[in-house]
């Protein structure tokens, strides 16, 4: 019978086929698109390149050492730091050196 196999052939190229547009892409990657929104829409207006941050970073480290409110003194290399992992690298070596001063 060979009917059966062209039924199954069929329906298997069918399978093959494109699905419809919203099922493109997978699920993880569409994910990482989510992620990569949301940092976008964290991103405001007026954004510090990291020479802008590492000119003010040692003060900066140096008030959060004072214990004093740098994210709200300075919120815009607090928003760089959150999200550039060279300069976090660089505000934690700072870190260290301060407070192993005091
Ligand atoms: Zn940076």
């Amino acid at each position: 019978m060979k009917f059966k196999q062209i039924i199954q052939r069929l329906f298997a190229f069918k399978k093959q086929s494109p699905a419809s547009p919203q099922n493109k892409i997978p699920a993880d990657k569409s994910e990482k698109m989510q992620k990569v929104m949301a940092m976008l829409a964290n991103t405001q207006e007026v954004e510090l390149t990291c020479d802008e941050v590492f000119a003010v970073l040692d003060q900066f480290v140096e008030m959060a050492a004072r214990g004093e409110d740098v994210s709200q003194l300075m919120p815009l290399i607090q928003q760089h730091l959150d999200m550039c992992e060279d300069c976090r690298e660089e505000y934690k070596i700072l870190e260290s050196i301060v407070q192993s001063a005091t």
